[in-house]
């Protein structure tokens, strides 16, 4: 199904900030508490749309929905299973009711407090029940710089990461939604190769400034999911911050990889921005030599122009932004990510979610960890209270935001937010 709503000039009868994530051009997909109830909706400005009440009172009669209970949820797994022409379909049915020109809705004023909710009245909660998760390892230059840091600078790439989008399997049951405070974690460190390991509260947490995206419908065991056909799997994305705890991982990883000190707790944004949304901000990836195997291959803009932040606000005052990047840097996309994912055959469900891996650009200003932008402890960076930071301290409050603009068309993410508190 087409997308026909990405023009230019497309206003909503709502009042709506020209600096709102959530413009008409977004409409992206949540869950919500209101008054004890939970269900699935949008947003709009600053104001939750009840798609469920839509739902019910047969504004989406004539969609692809099944019985139309589907918003009355506590998930959005059964609605991302139905497929990408109810995705499509949906967002188009919002998107021209909430239009400008339109009456149907904008005309019966009693009909507003109904399906309009003032965001500040709900709770947001996990948008997706996540059955498995995937951290890639994506960004080229995060990439360069930990194996700069680690192993030898003329050899920092391994020789498989320009052939493979390298990834692990991660656990999903800690990834939280934003708002969701962490507790720093404890666990076993040894950061003197000449002593005897030590246990206790990590002393380097760090955030991980990544983005994920989250699949719909999947496919049968056996199967595998093409470049081409990728994005008719992917329901849409979300920021993603990965808590680490870097002296945990450095002791922990060999020879399997990342475990505890990557599962004590990751933090998405709460709503999924879709695929239909970003297309308009699509941008040409990066030259990949050499070449790619044939089922790697992909054709087309598929990496996305999606700048990013993250700030850091210390207890009772300001934040200091301490990193601008952004997600058209990725040298792995997503299709790419996906169809190495599926190539042997690996079965991926809705609900899924495969995180970016931290995201850098190619500027000291851009690192997106504490480990590459305090450089591994060497360079601290000032906070505006000044105080100094080599990994985040107790009390601090991580904030990631991410969003596009391009032509005065601007759609985002919100913000995903997570305080850090002393070890348990
Ligand atoms: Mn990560």
């Amino acid at each position: 199904m087409k997308n026909i709503f990405n023009t230019k000039g497309l206003s909503s009868w709502l009042d709506i900030a020209d600096e709102s994530d959530f413009s008409i051009h977004n409409i992206p997909f949540g869950v919500f508490t209101y008054k004890d109830e939970t269900r699935c909706g949008s947003r709009l400005g600053d104001f939750v749309i009840d798609l469920a009440q839509l739902g019910e009172d047969g504004w989406f009669d004539d969609l692809p929905l099944g019985n139309g209970s589907v918003f009355h949820k506590d998930t959005l797994n059964p609605f991302m299973e139905m497929g990408n022409e109810s995705w499509t379909s949906v967002r188009n049915r919002v998107i021209e009711l909430f239009q400008s020109a339109n009456t149907e809705i904008r005309d019966e004023e009693d009909l507003h407090a109904k399906y309009l909710i003032p965001v500040a009245d709900v709770k947001m909660e996990m948008p997706v029940q996540v059955g498995d998760y995937t951290d890639f390892y994506s960004s080229i230059e995060h990439a360069t710089n930990v194996g700069t840091m680690f192993r030898d600078p003329s050899k920092a790439l391994l020789p498989n990461w320009k052939h493979i989008p390298v990834g692990y399997h991660g656990r999903a049951s800690s990834i939280v939604v934003s708002g969701t405070d962490i507790h720093r974690p404890k666990g076993q460190t040894r950061i003197d190769p000449e002593q005897p390991p030590k246990f206790g509260p990590s002393q380097r947490v760090d955030f991980e400034l990544e983005m994920a995206f989250i699949t719909g419908k999947g496919n049968v065991l056996g199967d595998h999911i093409t470049t081409t056909d990728a994005e008719n799997h992917i329901f849409g994305m979300v920021i993603f911050n990965d808590l680490s705890a870097r002296d945990i991982q450095t002791w922990e990883y060999v020879p399997l990889g990342p475990f505890l000190s990557k599962n004590f707790g990751s933090v998405i944004s709460p709503w999924i921005v879709t695929i239909d949304a970003l297309n308009a901000y699509r941008t040409a990836g990066p030259v990949q030599e050499p070449k790619v195997f044939p089922y790697l291959e992909y054709e087309g803009d598929k990496n996305i122009d999606i700048s990013l932040q993250v700030a850091i606000q210390p207890e009772n005052t300001e934040e200091s932004v301490v990193c601008n990047s952004n997600y058209k840097y990725m040298y792995w996309n997503m299709n790419q990510q996906l169809a190495h994912q599926t190539i042997n055959g690996c079965n991926v469900k809705a609900g899924d979610m495969y995180a970016s891996g931290t995201i850098s650009g190619p500027t000291e200003d851009s690192y997106g960890s504490m480990l590459e932008l305090a450089w591994k402890g060497t360079k601290p960076l000032k906070m505006k209270d000044g105080s100094e930071r080599k990994f985040i301290h107790d009390q601090d409050t991580i904030i990631m935001r991410a969003f596009c603009e391009k032509d005065g068309r601007r759609i985002g993410f919100g913000e995903s937010v997570c305080k850090i508190l002393p070890a348990k």
